[in-house]
């Protein structure tokens, strides 16, 4: 008889989850995970008492009445909406691109009138196509939403992100960009969202209490070899390309560099997030943590906030790998990984990393609830 009947490597929101759902049906778990901490990108530090999240703003949402359920029953959360705002060069935008985007960016009032504007732009761009299709992202956008979105709250911010030229970048990555002929600053636009009181880590300990858990445990160092004579099943949250040694070489991955400073004032932007869309600035984000659970009088009730700047920035070795680069080519070779996977006996691979595919919170927690176990 082994001594757990799953050894499961990540204790982010997917390891975390089975291995809740897992101990619910009788199982025994052991959850390992390489990080000082539980929890996965969703940990938050406490600096100053305010939650920072240290890999990443993370905002929950989800028009699953299941999930949410599920995630209240570990904690309540709050009522925070995400409404981001832009700044371009010190003028400041509503997003997502709404009424009231388009009455900063023309001075319109109606939805007739904005509907007009970036009609007339829409045609422009699409003339100059002269009836071929768009080929790179930057026509894309042009034909979607017309030039003034695209120059000021597009272009600059997309090729801070990726690196690259938005003429050089596929028109695929924008299949859509929605326009809300409404005056609503909502970036979602699911039933619920929020953000858990007291924190995620109220959560990733709900989920994972009673479970017996080791951290900074690294499963290539301490488990690829014995980890089949102490559990019966290995549920794999890490990365596929690294489980499989490389084999067919490496994927790539975008990271993110956050730079985070205390400050010595209670509201330094008025918002969780603003965006910095032009190059002005290195960084495309600046986050503001307090304001995802301050309201209020709260905010200043609490002398100090806490910033966040992103820098995205091609993973290198040593980094943590945030986004997939989801192109023909690592695609192509995902799928070879992936081939390999399906033939390990008694291993599950899942999650953003074990996938290599990227999920919001929500759907990763709905894919492990509907999981056989
Ligand atoms: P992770 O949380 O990455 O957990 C994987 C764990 O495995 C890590 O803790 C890692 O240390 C561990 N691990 C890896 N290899 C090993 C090893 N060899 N040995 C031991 N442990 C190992 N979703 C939203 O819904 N809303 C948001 O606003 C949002 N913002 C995001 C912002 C960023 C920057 C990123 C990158 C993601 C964001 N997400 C957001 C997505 C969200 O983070 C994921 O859905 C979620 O983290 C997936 O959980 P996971 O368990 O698959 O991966």
């Amino acid at each position: 008889m082994k001594k757990f009947d799953y050894l499961i490597v990540g204790s982010g929101l997917f390891g975390a989850t089975f291995a809740y759902r897992a101990t619910k049906s009788g199982k025994k778990c052991l959850v390992i995970d390489k990080r000082p901490q539980l929890g996965g990108n969703v940990y938050c530090e406490k600096i100053e008492g305010i939650n920072v999240h240290k890999y990443g703003a993370h905002i929950f949402h989800t028009s699953n009445k299941y999930v949410w359920d599920f995630v209240n029953s570990f904690v309540e959360f709050n009522r925070y909406t995400n409404s981001p705002i832009a700044n371009y060069k010190g003028k400041l935008y509503n997003l997502p691109f709404n009424m009231n985007t388009f009455y900063q960016m023309w001075g319109v009032t109606t939805p007739a009138e904005a509907k007009a504007k970036i009609e007339e732009q829409k045609a422009e761009a699409l003339a100059a196509l002269n009836g071929r299709e768009p080929t790179n992202l930057e026509e894309q956008a042009l034909v979607l939403v017309g030039k003034d979105i695209f120059e000021k709250l597009i272009k600059e911010y997309t090729e801070k992100q990726w690196g690259r030229d938005c003429k050089n970048l596929p028109a695929f990555i924008i299949n859509r960009l929605p326009v809300r002929m409404a005056f609503d600053n909502n970036y979602f636009n699911d039933k619920y969202q929020g953000i858990p009181i007291g924190g995620y880590n109220k959560l990733i300990e709900g989920l994972l209490e009673g479970v017996d858990c080791k951290m900074e445990t690294d499963f290539f160092k301490e488990y690829k070899d014995s980890w089949r004579n102490d559990a019966e099943k290995l549920v794999y949250s890490g990365a596929i390309d690294e489980y499989f040694d490389y084999k067919y070489g490496k994927l790539d991955w975008r990271s993110v560099y956050f730079k985070t400073n205390i400050l010595d004032c209670s509201n330094y932007q008025g918002n969780a997030v603003v965006n910095y869309t032009s190059r002005d600035y290195s960084y495309t984000r600046i986050i503001e943590h307090k304001h995802f659970e301050m309201f209020g009088s709260a905010v200043y009730d609490c002398p100090k906030t806490v910033v966040s700047e992103e820098y995205p920035v091609e993973y290198k070795e040593g980094m943590e790998p945030y986004y997939p680069v989801n192109n023909e080519k690592n695609n192509a070779l995902a799928d070879k990984y992936r081939l390999l996977a399906l033939q390990e006996k008694n291993v599950i691979f899942g999650g953003r990393l074990g996938l290599y595919q990227y999920f919001d919170m929500a759907p990763i927690i709905e894919y492990v609830l509907n999981m056989k176990m």
